[in-house]
């Protein structure tokens, strides 16, 4: 804990998450990688050093929104271990890897009271590629990492090209032990749209209208620029803010847009909130100067089970 005499950065009570991007840099090559840039070039950054990740992320008031380290590969910052072991003495951290870093640095180093909690869903939650690595080599390490008392979930989309590999995994990892679940396929693929959204024609491939937008998340870029949503970051797009302005500049006001019909699917679909209610949607879309849409938030609102 900080001394009360060191000055915190506030985010609002509305946040529903926070993402700290250490690095886009990855060792695997999914064809369906989200931080690959049109073209197939991957997604570069200038990164924070460690001290500077420290800095900013202990002194955060979250409000106990946990913070989600993610990528990329968050284990390819050279300064990741060091990252999880400070912040984790301030905040709930969850990490979103595939475990591509030394995990006996990592269990010598790291604490597993500090990264375990009470939650409906593992904090360090690994992904199943299966055109990456075999289910064999990702079990083996996920299975390190519990024994060692940490709690670990192994997740697998449900691409329809991989479909049945991954319910085959899932059975038998829930034989060994392993939390397995799936996760739905965001995005097209083959033609389809897959996924839910609140804003149908939001993510149409094509940039098709203006809006005014506001979110309702902490997006922190390799090179600590702050981002609107998914598709600004992905994309290298205006940032909102850095990490060192005070205060914190918001993401939850309303801005203009003209990207609207390129969004990205995390932003726009019906998802659970940090509570696991479902219902949430991250972006808040008004005054869409377009094509009919076929849902509005508030549509979504009032037929959700929760927000
Ligand atoms: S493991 Fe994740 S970050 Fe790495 S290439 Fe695959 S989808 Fe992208
Ligand atoms: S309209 Fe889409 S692209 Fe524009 S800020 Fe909102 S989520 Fe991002």
């Amino acid at each position: 804990m900080r001394p009360p005499s060191i000055p915190t950065n506030a985010i609002p009570e509305s946040y529903n998450y926070i993402a700290a991007f250490l690095t886009f840099r990855c060792p695997f090559h999914c064809s369906f990688c989200i931080n690959k840039l049109q073209g197939g070039l991957v997604l570069t950054y200038h990164e924070l050093p460690g001290d500077a990740w420290i800095d900013f992320l202990t002194r955060l008031d979250t409000h106990g929104v946990p913070i989600t380290l993610q990528g990329g590969e968050p284990g390819n910052h050279p300064d990741f271990i060091r990252i999880v072991k400070e912040v984790s003495q301030a905040h709930p951290v969850d990490l979103l890897t595939n475990l591509a870093f030394n995990l006996n640095d990592f269990v010598r180093e790291v604490d597993p009271e500090r990264l375990n909690r009470e939650a409906p869903y593992a904090p360090i939650r690994v992904s199943y590629h299966p055109e990456q690595f075999t289910l064999d080599f990702i079990m083996k390490r996920v299975l390190f990492l519990q024994d060692a008392g940490f709690r670990v979930g192994l997740y697998g989309v449900l691409h329809p090209d991989q479909h049945d590999e991954i319910m085959r995994a899932r059975d038998i990892c829930l034989d060994r032990g392993i939390d397995f679940r799936t996760k739905p396929l965001l995005g097209w693929h083959n033609g389809t749209l897959y996924g839910d959204y609140a804003y149908e024609d939001a993510c149409g491939g094509s940039a098709i209208g203006t809006c005014d937008c506001a979110g309702s998340e902490l997006l922190v870029a390799p090179d600590g620029t702050l981002h609107r949503c998914h598709h600004f970051l992905y994309n290298k797009l205006a940032p909102i803010g850095h990490i060192h302005d005070t205060p914190l500049p918001r993401a939850d006001i309303p801005r203009p847009c003209a990207h609207y019909g390129l969004c990205n699917p995390c932003d726009i679909k019906i998802k659970n909130n940090r509570f696991q209610q479902f219902g949430h949607v991250a972006m808040q879309i008004s005054n869409i100067q377009t094509a009919t849409h076929l849902f509005h938030i508030s549509e979504v609102a009032s037929t959700s089970t929760a927000q």
